[in-house]
């Protein structure tokens, strides 16, 4: 039995999920005419209190559709270091809308009020790339899983208002703060001007994201979406996987953060976690050293069939989700005390 903890995008459909795709009624969804596809898009705006949705296969295409539907070449993007839009949609900020970027550096992915507003050119300058975008990350992925206060949220939305900024979150793990932190998806919908969704991640389905935002707004971004070569036909056998996602496996993520605290407070008691990040979420980043690096530490896992991703020199990742059991969890935990 392997127990992979690289991500949670590992993740199979389960039994009742498959059932559910089988099941799906479909049409085509470049024509707008697949009935699974308009449902799901509903649903999820509905959940946040958007005017409309549109789903694409990847959370990095929403992303990317967001950013470039929000600029114009040329303009400037605000982010933090770590964000996975700068880090892993390789260079597609300037390869797709051909902007420049931006970087905070923040707290574990996450940035203030103050640093943002610190960040925007000045419009009048000439000289200045154009700031039109702020672009925010929650959960934090390289931050360790981490949640954003939402009351930060409300003061980088009055900034975004003031220095007409469009504001988008990258919310790929969305649910896990919503869940964590005990918040209402509505809120979120009033604050950014678009937000992105991965159903492929803790919520289980196979693929795809759902991107949000106001109907003139969905309209543009399914103009780009066709452009990108992200215009799919029968898609609703994949949408009735999200919509069962979104139905099933919401507040079932409050097991995968406590079997994150579980193993994060396991790590943090050998001599060769140097430092573990707060396990907010469903993901565990621990600083190593002394007896291992994070790869032989990996290795060390591996032969024990536990994987998990040494994401830097010194940093280990275990991403927690639903294809892992309670069993899985506590051989993990006796594989760490025996270390
Ligand atoms: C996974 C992820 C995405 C999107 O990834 P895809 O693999 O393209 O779906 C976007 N942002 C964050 C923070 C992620 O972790």
């Amino acid at each position: 039995m392997i127990i992979d903890l690289r991500s949670d995008t590992v993740t199979k459909p389960s039994p009742g999920m498959l059932q559910a795709m089988f099941d799906a009624k479909v049409g085509d969804d470049v024509f707008v005419e697949d009935p699974t596809v308009n449902q799901l898009e509903t649903l999820c705006a509905n959940m946040f209190g958007m005017e409309a949705a549109i789903f694409c296969p990847s959370g990095t295409m929403t992303n990317q559709i967001a950013i470039k539907c929000h600029t114009q070449p040329g303009d400037e993007v605000v982010c933090e270091k770590l964000s996975h839009i700068y880090q892993y949609e390789g260079g597609g900020i300037a390869f797709n809308a051909g902007c420049s970027v931006r970087l905070i550096d923040g707290d574990r992915g996450r940035v203030t009020a103050r640093q943002v507003t610190e960040s925007v050119n000045n419009k009048a300058d000439v000289h200045k790339a154009q700031t039109t975008l702020v672009s925010l990350e929650n959960t934090g992925n390289r931050g360790g899983g981490s949640c954003y206060d939402f009351e930060e949220f409300n003061k980088i939305k009055q900034v975004c208002a003031q220095q007409d900024l469009a504001l988008h979150l990258d919310g790929a793990r969305i649910f896990n703060a919503i869940v964590a932190k005990k918040e209402n998806p509505l809120h979120y919908g009033q604050v950014f001007n678009s937000i992105s969704v991965c159903l492929s991640k803790g919520l289980g389905a196979p693929v795809g994201s759902v991107l949000l935002g106001k109907k003139a707004f969905i309209a543009k971004a399914r103009r780009i979406r066709k452009v990108f070569g992200g215009g799919m036909r029968q898609a609703g056998y994949l949408a009735a996987a999200g919509i069962y996602a979104l139905s099933n496996n919401i507040n079932r993520l409050a097991n995968d953060h406590a079997h994150a605290l579980a193993i994060g407070e396991a790590l943090a008691k050998k001599d060769f976690a140097l430092e573990l990040l707060p396990v907010e979420t469903n993901i565990v980043i621990c600083n190593i050293g002394g007896r291992y690096t994070a790869a032989s530490l990996a290795a060390e896992f591996k032969r024990h069939d536990i994987l998990t991703i040494a994401i830097a020199p010194t940093q280990i990742r275990l991403v927690l989700h639903l294809d892992v059991t309670p069993a899985m969890v506590e051989k993990v935990i006796a594989v760490v005390e025996g270390l």
